[in-house]
């Protein structure tokens, strides 16, 4: 084995010491997905997302470029990057085969409560040190070897390189889905200066099927592996701030923060298995929470129960006028006194929510 293979090698049996259920390595190289990504900034798909469209001091021939779509000016001196993922899938039932009308819906990611970027980081780490320390038995000098660890926030769309590193493909989508696991997974990436020996992209196994485009309640999909964020459940419910536009409401359903619905009709998901890290095991109240509860939360109770979750993110406001337009839609006309009392809350996007949520409730006892 010569030392660019040993070191891939060595790192990946770390990344599976770690607890990573997959690892790959891919070259740093310029791809179709990541001019595509410049073109779906460019389209306005990205929303109020700003921070998906950082761009690069350095000026170039054609301008500052985004920094998500080359590593070139980001990181002029990477050459690998080292793709793990870990499968964060617990044994609970999909949001598609939910029924109660008082609950809403939580994405899978999230029903843990906790942080998974601590949990993915921590692991990330390991493998770093494990590659450096391969490095080092391969007599490259500490000083010469740059690695970054990213999970989330880095200059990088990490699921292009998952699949150059043949973690999984690009499904119709958007997300990376493998063979084995499915796409329940976290990823995190370490971006290296050494040239590792890359791995074979993943195939692209979507063929005919169609399922998450058809099954998208907010027809958000703009075509197959397009999906304009801005009428996603996902980017409405987490990244939209003050109300949800009034016409999309409707098809965001009792999903009050992010939506799962284009993988939980993924055929690739029917046998994902199930993970037994206690990490990301779900906390029961976090499963099919009640509407209510989320509605009438005072501030001391999600700082409380959302320390250190991911629904931090949507803020009590985000969350209560999440809970208000799933209550709209849930057609229980036992939330009419609920709706009714925060018609006239403090917090005016709550309130204005409220009232579309009481004529919702209101047109469909008539
Ligand atoms: S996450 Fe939900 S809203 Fe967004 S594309 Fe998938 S099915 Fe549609
Ligand atoms: S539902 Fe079908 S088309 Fe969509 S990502 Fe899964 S396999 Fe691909």
């Amino acid at each position: 084995m010569n030392s660019i293979s040993e070191i891939a090698f060595l790192a990946k049996r770390a990344a599976q010491n770690a607890g990573f259920d997959l690892c790959g390595v891919a070259p740093v190289a310029d791809s179709p997905e990541l001019a595509y990504f410049a073109d779906w900034i460019a389209a306005g798909h990205a929303g109020e997302m700003k921070y998906l469209e950082a761009r690069s001091e350095t000026t170039s021939a054609e301008g500052n470029s985004l920094k998500r779509s080359s590593l070139a000016h980001t990181a002029p001196w990477a050459r690998s990057i080292v793709v793990c993922a870990i499968n964060y899938n617990t044994e609970q039932p999909y949001s598609t085969q939910v029924h109660d009308l008082r609950r809403g819906w939580i994405s899978r990611y999230a029903l843990s409560g906790g942080d998974y970027h601590d949990s993915v980081m921590r692991r990330l780490r390991l493998v770093e040190a494990a590659l450096r320390a391969a490095a080092s038995d391969q007599d490259i000098k500490p000083e010469d070897l740059i690695t970054r660890c990213y999970v989330d926030t880095g200059p990088i769309v990490e699921r292009v390189y998952a699949k150059y590193a043949g973690v999984g493909w690009i499904g119709k989508n958007t997300c990376i889905i493998n063979q084995k696991k499915g796409s329940w997974l976290f990823l995190g990436v370490i971006l290296t200066s050494l040239e590792l020996q890359p791995d074979m992209p993943a195939p692209d196994r979507c063929g005919t099927c169609t399922r998450c485009i058809t099954a998208c309640p907010t027809d958000a999909f703009v075509g197959p592996y397009q999906l304009d964020a801005n009428k996603c459940i996902a980017y409405l419910t987490i990244e939209k701030r003050g109300a949800a536009p009034e016409e999309l409401r409707a098809g965001i359903g009792r999903q009050v923060f992010g939506c799962d619905i284009c993988q939980d009709v993924c055929p690739w998901n029917r046998k994902a298995p199930a993970t037994p890290e206690a990490d990301f095991q779900a906390r029961p109240e976090l499963v099919n929470p009640a509407l209510d509860w989320l509605a009438e939360m005072s501030e001391e109770e999600f700082r409380l129960i959302f320390r250190k979750s991911a629904l931090r993110r949507t803020k009590r406001s985000g969350l209560r006028r999440n809970a208000v337009v799933a209550m709209g839609n849930s057609g229980n006309a036992e939330f009419l006194p609920v709706v009714e009392k925060l018609a006239s809350d403090e917090d005016e996007v709550v309130a204005e929510n409220a009232r579309w949520a009481r004529n919702e409730l209101l047109k469909g006892s008539i």
